[in-house]
């Protein structure tokens, strides 16, 4: 038996861009290189973003690069897509709700975003608890008003881990994140309960995606433990960046998959560059994700950003 899963998790928002290809070939290849199961789990909890095609395509890209699994996907018997677990959340929050851990906030982005509060670690304003002591008066009144998001109550602690890349990582969820959104106004499941009771009840035990996410990882780790699901180890792998040192986004279009597949490149002309810029490989040549398996080693990895240059942004 393998003591290895793994996933991919693509939001189908867009098409996939090479940043997201980058952190994929590298989570298959450390599942496949200890002969691991992978998932396949579609993100699109976010009905305004996310669209079954975007999965589909996602689906044609990762096959196109030679990446596989074993289960998941938009469709079939095995199919995982976070739209279709809601029950499942629901169920989870009821839990947390039992234990007194969630309230509802009133707060609009506005008012959040208008109030100079210090931001948390991710960069989004840290909650400055308004709504966390409302009488039960105060909250049926604002209730009448306005649909509220629920939050969770975090404890003044940090929660520290060691990232296979980033190294050590600490947080105290009080000070550098605040009380975060489990459910939105809109009835929408957050990206942190989903993410936490899809990657315990799957058995994942090893997390693979983009160092953006780093910040989100303790409030995750916390949530296993509230919920009694066990710790994934992570690697947060570098960001590919554009020339001009941002982060690449579904809005770099020339640097999507579309565009790539539209310009007759072959798969591993495509994965030979993303080998090379992530340190396993010494020349960016063409090669296939399936010839990478073997001499796959985490210790090769580079754990800096890259920046891509002229030459790549003409990929
Ligand atoms: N769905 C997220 C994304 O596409 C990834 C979430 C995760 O890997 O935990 O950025």
């Amino acid at each position: 038996m393998s003591t290895i899963t793994g996933r991919f998790a693509p939001s189908p928002s867009g098409r996939m861009h090479l940043g997201n290809a980058f952190s994929c070939l590298l989570a298959w290849l450390s599942v496949r290189s200890a002969g691991g199961r992978m998932l396949l789990r579609i993100e699109d909890l976010d009905p305004e973003r996310c669209r079954p095609d975007y999965a589909r395509q996602v689906e044609y890209d990762l096959r196109w690069l030679g990446l596989d699994w074993d289960e998941g996907g938009i469709d079939g018997e095995t199919a995982c897509c976070q739209s279709r677990r809601r029950e499942l959340y629901a169920h989870y929050l009821d839990l947390l709700q039992g234990r007194g851990l969630l309230y509802p906030c009133f707060c609009t982005r506005g008012e959040l975003h208008a109030a100079s509060a210090p931001h948390a670690s991710d960069g989004t304003p840290l909650y400055p608890g308004t709504c966390r002591d409302l009488s039960p008066e105060e909250r049926a009144r604002k209730a009448a008003l306005r649909r509220p998001a629920l939050r969770i109550r975090v404890p003044d602690r940090e929660i520290s881990f060691i990232d296979r890349l980033q190294g050590a990582y600490r947080e105290n969820l009080a000070r550098d994140c605040g009380d975060f959104i489990l459910r939105r106004s809109d009835g929408v499941h957050a990206y942190q309960l989903a993410v936490v009771v899809d990657d315990g009840l799957a058995g994942v035990t090893q997390v693979v995606r983009g160092r953006d996410l780093l910040p989100s990882t303790p409030r995750q780790l916390w949530l296993q433990e509230v919920l009694g699901f066990p710790h994934p180890d992570y690697a947060h792998v570098p960001l590919l960046l554009s020339g001009d040192g941002r982060r690449l986004s579904k809005r770099d279009k020339d640097l999507d998959l579309g565009a790539i597949r539209a310009s007759h490149q072959a798969p591993e002309s495509v994965v030979g560059r993303l080998a090379f810029w992530a340190g396993l490989i010494d020349r960016p040549e063409a090669i296939s994700a399936r010839e990478l398996v073997n001499g796959f080693s985490w210790d090769r990895v580079r754990r800096e950003d890259v920046r891509l240059g002229q030459d790549s942004s003409s990929f």
